[in-house]
């Protein structure tokens, strides 16, 4: 059976009118859906006749809360089974100017890089745009908060998975859908050179964020095995393009290593390659993983990288950790409880 919510208003129009329906039907399902209905016996507008139709040829709800678990710090970390019973975490997160949500786009991630833990437990299969959407529509109906800014930063490589990301994407934007600004959606990837391509054609506002992690090929591609399909000039180069075409600032995240990413020359390498460029620099204590090799850099050393990039005219800042005492934060989601450590 199809899923509803994998379709825009336009589909869906058409969807109804090859159910021998009136179009503007479309309408009304469209708004009960990112209402957070859940079931097409809640839709009171429509005929019994057509919720026995939608019942015969949709299903509604494909996400499943499996558990969840509460920060001290407030963030809710999610474990959703889908209809496959393959399972996602999502994360929840309270920020001064409302809630974030992190959604996950794919089940598992090809990109394999060594710090993370999504990319240990193997690939199973892309979400579809409904899962996609479905994780924020769940996580509203479960906390009753309105959710305002998206980040695509949850398991998976949303430019691996690009169609579903995107036609995800409008859904979150579209003002009948859940009608989240542009500016409020930002997109990680980890450097895939035709995912960027795509994107600056888009003619969207989303942020655009790049894992970097490190200016010098031999660091990054020990890293990021992607390194070595697109290098460091490759990423940079496009990321310029892309500035130009929508001029639009880009974020680097660079998840901070002792002794492997961390020192004065390593920052100030960083500043000359992204000298001049419109950009912003995200620096993330890097988070332990089951394991994992590496450690974060003391507090000291974080605020010297940062201190020397701002200084040479590069915008830097540290990102506040949420969640990491119920593996919540950047990195340590995984699919499912037997996998999941605190
Ligand atoms: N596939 C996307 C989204 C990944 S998650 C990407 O690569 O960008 C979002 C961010 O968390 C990425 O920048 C990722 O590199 C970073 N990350 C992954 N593992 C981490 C860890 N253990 N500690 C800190 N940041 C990590």
């Amino acid at each position: 059976m199809k899923n509803i919510r994998d379709f825009s208003l336009e589909e869906l129009e058409n969807e109804l009118i090859n159910l021998g329906e009136k179009k503007f039907r479309a309408k009304q399902i469209f708004a009960w859906i990112y209402r957070g209905v859940t079931s097409f016996d809640a839709m009171t507008d429509l005929s019994k006749d057509l919720i026995e139709k939608l019942k015969q040829n949709y299903i509604i709800d494909c996400i499943f809360l499996e558990n969840f678990q509460k920060s001290k710090d407030g963030t809710i970390k999610y474990l959703f089974k889908l209809t496959d019973e393959h399972k996602i975490e999502s994360v929840l997160m309270k920020y001064k100017y409302g809630y974030t949500a992190c959604v996950s786009n794919q089940i598992g991630c090809k990109m394999g890089c060594n710090f993370c833990a999504s990319a240990k437990i193997g690939f199973v299969r892309n979400l579809t745009p409904g899962e996609i959407v479905g994780q924020i529509l769940k996580m509203e109906e479960h906390s009753g908060e309105k959710i305002s800014n998206i980040v695509f930063m949850g398991i998976g490589e949303p430019f691996d998975n690009y169609d579903n990301v995107m036609k995800a994407v409008r859904l979150i934007n579209d003002p009948k859908g859940l009608n989240i600004g542009a500016r409020h959606i930002s997109i990680s990837t980890c450097g895939l050179v035709e995912g960027i391509e795509r994107f600056m054609n888009e003619n969207i506002q989303c942020n655009l964020c790049i894992s970097l992690h490190s200016s010098r090929d031999e660091v990054r591609s020990d890293m990021m095995p992607i390194n070595r399909k697109y290098n460091i000039s490759q990423v940079i180069e496009v990321c310029k393009k892309y500035i130009v075409k929508t001029n639009r600032r880009i974020t680097f995240e660079y998840a901070l290593v002792d002794g492997v990413n961390d020192s004065r020359e390593d920052a100030l390498h960083l500043s000359k390659l992204l000298h001049g460029m419109l950009c912003h620099v995200n620096l993330i204590p890097v988070n332990k993983i089951k394991d994992g090799k590496y450690e974060k850099s003391s507090v000291e050393k974080m605020m010297a990288f940062r201190d020397l990039l701002n200084d040479k005219g590069i915008v830097a800042t540290i990102r506040r950790e949420l969640g990491s005492d119920i593996a919540a934060a950047c990195g340590q989601l995984v699919r499912d409880e037997q996998t999941s450590q605190k």
